[in-house]
């Protein structure tokens, strides 16, 4: 039996959207702010009622408190989560609606993107609001997709907990990958040119093609991604992809992937443990996006992110090394290391 202590909890502040000549509906969560500013991308999917939103944006938001802390960025953890409107609507109202939002929170907040919205979006939500980054970058300045970055710290991350854990190279190992979107297409494309062999899935048949055209990747059923044959798993849709089931199926003895929360529940990464399956982090190994994300609003250059986006493998090692000696979950670790930061920082700012 693992014994987990209770993950922070200070009271979630969360603010309503709600703008239906726009289209804009659902809302802010902010989870803590003793680091710094709520910062967390904007999330733009098909949620069936405002209670999922809301408890998604919840959860995102404790999520960005822990990666931004063990980033070490200066900035606590909030999120955005927008429900898509069924049916036609005004793009550029909506996320102008959002930005507007954004600036009536005076800086508490910070956005960014996130599943579901692009760089276009953030120039709409720009022209409202100064608390928005992941806009186009220009000379040696930190911007843009931060998707690269994300995926450049997951392929770093891989790399590290690959030799650590499975004794190999990426070059002699096959990569199981969930999701060929911004960060999943990325990452595959530097696994491959590091030679890896790949297997892909995605719900949208012409983002895995695509792909699988260029790169030589076998494609899977979504269902099976989890449970094939293949050395690491790395999840790159959306959240839950580690669940009992999937967990129970799984062949893979690394997982090390994009996708935010994707623990389903804590009880998972006991059974990770068990099974003798490694795992890296979320938070840890997909902060390059946060990472290039806040250098932009902080007015850093390309090369501050890059000597940031460069510590998540090592950082990574770290957490997956200290977890085998010690017998816990890298999971646990790694909240424990988050905690120490946050902690500290509410006692300062007390
Ligand atoms: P994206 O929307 O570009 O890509 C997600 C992909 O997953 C899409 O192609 C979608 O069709 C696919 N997908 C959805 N459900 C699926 C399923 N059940 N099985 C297989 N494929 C499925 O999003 P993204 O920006 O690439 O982000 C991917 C994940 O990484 C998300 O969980 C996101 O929160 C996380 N993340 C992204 C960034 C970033 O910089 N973009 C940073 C940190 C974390």
């Amino acid at each position: 039996m693992v014994v987990r202590p209770a993950r922070l909890n200070p009271p979630m502040q969360s603010v309503r959207l709600l703008d239906p000549e726009n289209g804009l509906d659902g809302v802010i969560a902010i989870h803590s702010t003793a680091i710094g500013p709520g910062a967390g991308g904007c999330r733009f999917w098909h949620y069936p009622d405002l209670e999922s939103a809301f408890d998604d944006a919840c959860r995102l938001a404790e999520g960005m408190s822990y990666k931004n802390a063990l980033a070490g960025l200066p900035f606590g953890g909030a999120k955005a989560v927008l429900r898509r409107p069924e049916g036609a609507f005004d793009r550029t109202a909506l996320f102008r609606a959002f930005g507007r939002a954004v600036e009536a929170l005076d800086g508490l907040y910070v956005t960014a993107e996130d599943v579901g919205t692009t760089v276009a979006d953030m120039r709409d939500v720009s022209s409202a609001t100064r608390h928005v980054a992941g806009l186009d970058s220009s000379d040696d300045q930190a911007g843009g997709d931060p998707s690269p970055w994300t995926a450049l710290g997951v392929f770093e991350a891989m790399r590290a907990a690959a030799r650590l854990t499975l004794g190999a190279e990426l070059s002699d190992l096959t990569v199981a990958v969930q999701g060929t979107g911004n960060v999943g297409a990325s990452l595959c494309r530097r696994l491959a040119d590091a030679g890896a062999r790949l297997i892909i899935a995605d719900i949208d048949p012409r983002r895995r093609n695509a792909l699988s055209a260029v790169l030589d990747a076998h494609i899977v059923d979504v269902e099976d991604i989890a449970s094939v044959e293949a050395d690491i798993f790395a999840p790159c849709a959306l959240g839950g992809a580690l669940t009992v089931q999937s967990v129970t199926a799984m062949q893979a003895r690394l997982v090390c992937g994009a996708a935010n929360n994707q623990l389903a529940s804590p009880e998972v990464a006991d059974l990770l443990l068990e099974r003798g399956i490694a795992y890296a982090p979320d938070y840890v190994v997909n902060a390059g996006g946060i990472i290039s994300v806040s250098a932009e609003y902080l007015g850093e250059d390309r090369a501050s992110v890059a000597a940031r986006v460069d510590q998540i493998g090592p950082r990574a090692g770290e957490i997956l090394d200290l977890a085998r000696r010690e017998g816990h979950s890298p999971a646990w670790v790694a909240d424990e290391m988050a905690e120490r930061i946050i902690t500290a920082a509410s006692r300062q700012a007390a």
